[in-house]
């Protein structure tokens, strides 16, 4: 049985027919249950689709796959203690954003889709228009006029139509939105297939530790593609009792763009957009803040916030260690830093390089 259903309302919807929101307008969940036979899966190649039973896509056929995942838990020296980072930066287009675009991709050419949009001017524009050039389906990326010359490239070089949208990244969204009732809305923040294959990291450490869970898991947060990911994977290996626990969800923003952490500190269910506002912070809300800060205080997690010169110098030293990662997945690392120095002892801690350099 696989079918959306809304967390705000209730509604519940079948997923062969595209959607990507409700109709109250809360992004949508997706029920779906997973099984993992530990044999097989031992005996598969090394990427997310040795998972294969617990991600959604009915038939073999309609994969997407650039042999993305089973990324390696690598030991990395920090503060005199080695704690495991998953090397998602190493993924074909360089992030760990490849998860979900197999995924959502593969269920794409499921429904049978030729045409996607998608409103992104980083990893997960890269990593959505590389999959759609896999599987030969049109992709159109929306971005904020002001996006980088490099960044263009990029998603031009994976073989997307670039549309510019003037304004702020609010509005870059509503043109794809706009431009998506009329094709499909392949969002990586919307679309909880999406999430059903970042999930895949927590099914990857969870191996990796020899099937057990770590003590915390320590994310960036910005749309929390991520951190809702492995949520949704570590709550699956649970109900199936091949772990006993969720790990805790320890959270990083970066200071100059942290609502999460604001509403976090200030015990809020949600963003206070007024007070965003009125920091002149520039936040693009994210669509499932809600559920970041639902998920955290679940596992008894934390939020974190870094700062600009701690993600610098968490960048150097990271190079210095011989892992050229990109400046964003820096800040995951800072935070990293700072949680290591109040960790337990014998806690066992597992974070991630997001991505690499361009
Ligand atoms: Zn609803």
């Amino acid at each position: 049985m696989e079918r959306f259903t809304c967390p705000k309302c209730g509604t519940q919807y079948p997923t062969d027919i595209p959607r990507w929101r409700c109709e109250c307008g809360a992004p949508l969940d997706l029920e779906f249950e997973p099984t993992f036979n530990r044999e097989d899966i031992a005996g598969r190649d090394p990427t997310i689709w040795r998972y294969r039973e617990a991600i959604p896509i009915r038939d073999d056929r309609n994969i997407v796959s650039l042999d993305e995942g089973f990324t390696p838990l690598l030991e990395v020296d920090l503060e005199g203690r080695r704690v495991l980072v998953k090397g998602d930066h190493q993924f074909p287009t360089g992030s760990f954003k490849d998860r979900g675009a197999s995924v959502l991709v593969s269920k794409i050419k499921e429904l049978g889709i030729t045409d996607v949009v998608e409103d992104s001017s980083g990893n997960a524009g890269c990593a959505i228009t590389a999959y759609c050039s896999k599987a030969g389906i049109r992709c159109t990326i929306y971005v904020p006029e002001g996006t980088s010359q490099g960044k263009l490239e990029t998603i031009e070089g994976y073989g997307a139509n670039l549309v510019k949208v003037p304004g702020t990244r609010e509005d870059t969204a509503e043109e794809a939105m706009r431009a998506a009732e009329k094709t499909y809305y392949a969002s990586h923040v919307w679309n909880p297939f999406f999430h059903h294959g970042t999930k895949t990291f927590a099914y990857e450490v969870c191996e990796q530790l020899g099937w057990r869970t770590p003590d915390s898991l320590v994310l960036p947060v910005g749309n929390g593609t991520l951190l809702l990911g492995a949520y949704i994977g570590f709550r699956e290996l649970k109900a199936v009792e091949i772990v006993d626990k969720i790990p805790r969800l320890i959270a990083i923003q970066a200071r100059a763009c942290a609502p999460l952490y604001h509403a976090f500190k200030e015990n809020l269910g949600e963003i206070d957009r007024k007070k965003t506002i009125a920091e002149g912070i520039a936040v693009a809300e994210p669509v499932r803040g809600t559920q970041i800060l639902e998920a955290v205080r679940a596992t008894g997690g934390d939020f974190y916030i870094v700062s600009d010169e701690e993600i610098r110098t968490s960048r150097e030293k990271m190079k210095e260690e011989g892992f050229d990662i990109e400046p964003t997945a820096a800040a995951t690392t800072a935070g990293l830093t700072k949680h290591m120095k109040r960790a337990e002892h014998d806690e066992l801690v597992v974070s991630v390089f997001t991505g690499r350099r361009r």
